[in-house]
């Protein structure tokens, strides 16, 4: 009978997320209390609860439920359900279980030479651990299978639909576009944004922080915040869905944007449908569908004109010696100052897609095999210097800042493009849906947006794929126009300028 097959196949899945959702409390707290004598031990503890999460998922009897159930399944999430563990199940099963031990062990090697490479400003150091990861993922993409590039079996791990082929057109066309934007707005008078790098107590900044999550939505009682390193969210459950974030006393966008981009991207997951819990439909359906919650909440919602009417009279009360003398419009403009720079992370929301561009054609040639990867130094700090203007000093400041390639991400990178792209076009559809967003986000009304984005985007999962997100929502695919235009208008009134 199909049911009992469903329910048979239902009961291993749960049991599979158990056992990934049990990793990831691990590495949760590798981030953020574990004591560093730990490392090994939780190193093993690790590899213990993902080796058998893997060995029960690729068993032969999910294989055989899944044939079994094949078109016989009814309900909507069943089905998806079914689908979406057949794509991931022919995946995980068409890599030997020794090149998953080889591209772990070759990964954790890697991330330590970065790691110490970043630090001493030492590439050469790096580059050999680059070159076997490169490698391993041109063995990772043969195996896995592909139509056309390499690159897009590498992709799919992460933007499942997406191709090379797309990205590159995109990126092709936006690049036009987005050059002469970025000359103009270097030749127009900077907004002064002194007052941000002044003293802003830490605990006061945090405070701050849950507070705008507690507006925007994020339920505490199935969530926390607390701090790391490196600020990321992740999922344990729909009903455990954590955050983390870093303060810079110095320093306020820090702290604030990496909370409200973190917490975008728990406001998702918390918006989950209850009913996929425990099932492999419980988390994002692509790494750009999350990036489009977390830049939507960070950018068009957190640097937005409205947004700083509601929030700027605490922020100013909370940090008089910082901005006391300082006015709203005059912390808007700061906030959203565009100049090339150096770091990825830290880059405004126009010059961003350059840094990604760049990444995204190295990783290419990388793979392609026109590129070696002791050669990628030049080729970085030649493409800095042709979109941004800028020839990073150090490796550190140029290839060595992210840490994707040391963790084997190749292809991840165009993610957080798609991403922000796809974020304009949903805030549009919002838009149209509820009228003034504007008003609301001037009263601290954010209820009504979250509202729509659980409707539309978060209570699927990974159900509906991000194209049928955007085509039910937009009426069309992704697309870099409504993008364009918003940046358009945003910076164009902030600068004066004509765009
Ligand atoms: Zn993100």
């Amino acid at each position: 009978m199909p049911t009992d097959r469903l329910t048979d196949l239902k009961n291993r899945l749960a049991l599979v997320q158990d056992l990934r959702a049990s990793a990831a409390v691990l590495e949760w707290d590798q981030e953020t209390y574990m004591p560093p004598g730990a490392a090994e031990a939780r190193a093993h503890q690790l590899a213990t609860l993902k080796t058998l999460a893997h060995r029960r998922f690729t068993d032969e009897s999910v294989g055989a439920l899944l044939d079994g159930l094949d078109g016989l399944v009814e309900d909507e999430f069943d089905r998806a359900l079914v689908r979406v563990t057949r794509r991931d199940f022919e995946r995980a099963t068409k890599l030997s279980a020794d090149l998953v031990a080889r591209l772990a062990r070759a990964k954790a090697r890697a991330l330590e030479a970065w790691k110490r490479a970043r630090q001493n400003d030492d590439f050469a150091h790096f580059a050999p651990h680059l070159r076997e990861i490169v490698d391993l993922s041109i063995e990772q993409a043969e195996a896995l299978g592909y139509e056309r590039r390499r690159y897009d079996a590498l992709l799919d791990e992460y933007e499942p639909e997406a191709t090379w082929a797309e990205v590159d057109a995109a990126f092709r066309d936006l690049r036009a576009e987005l050059v002469p934007i970025v000359q103009a707005l270097a030749e127009a008078d900077p907004p002064d944004d002194a007052f941000l790098h002044r003293p802003y107590d830490p605990e006061r900044q945090w405070n701050l922080g849950l507070d705008v999550l507690r507006a925007f939505g994020y339920d505490f009682a199935r969530g926390r915040q607390d701090r790391s390193a490196h600020p990321f969210s992740t999922a344990f459950s729909v009903d455990d869905v954590r955050v983390t974030t870093r303060i810079a006393p110095d320093f306020f966008p820090t702290g604030f944007f990496g909370t409200l981009h973190e917490g975008g991207h728990a406001l998702y997951e918390q918006g989950i449908d209850p009913a996929l819990d425990r099932t492999p439909l419980a988390s994002g359906t692509s790494l750009g569908m999350h990036e489009s919650q977390s830049r939507l909440w960070e950018n068009l919602v957190g640097r937005s004109r409205p947004f700083w009417r509601w929030a700027y009279p605490a922020v100013q009360e909370a940090f008089p010696d910082a901005l006391g003398g300082v006015a709203e419009e005059a912390f808007y403009r700061a906030i959203n100052r565009v100049q090339p720079s150096l770091i990825r992370v830290e880059a405004d929301e126009v010059t961003y897609h350059l840094h990604v561009m760049l990444r995204f054609e190295i990783e290419s040639a990388l793979l392609d095999g026109s590129l070696d990867a002791a050669d990628v130094p030049a080729a970085w700090n030649a493409a800095m210097e042709e979109y941004l203007g800028l020839t990073p000093e150090t490796d550190a400041d140029g290839c060595l800042q992210d840490i994707h390639w040391a963790l084997g991400a190749i292809g991840y990178f165009p993610t957080y493009t798609l991403g922000t792209l796809m974020s304009v076009q949903l805030f549009d559809a919002a838009k149209r849906d509820l009228g003034d967003l504007n008003g609301q986000f001037e009263r601290g009304e954010f209820g009504p947006l979250l509202g729509w984005l659980r409707a539309h985007v978060h209570r699927f999962g990974r159900a509906r794929s991000a194209s049928e997100i955007l085509e039910e929502t937009t009426g069309g695919p992704l697309d870099a126009g409504p993008w364009l235009a918003y940046v358009r208008e945003k910076f164009g009134a902030i600068y004066e300028a004509s765009l």
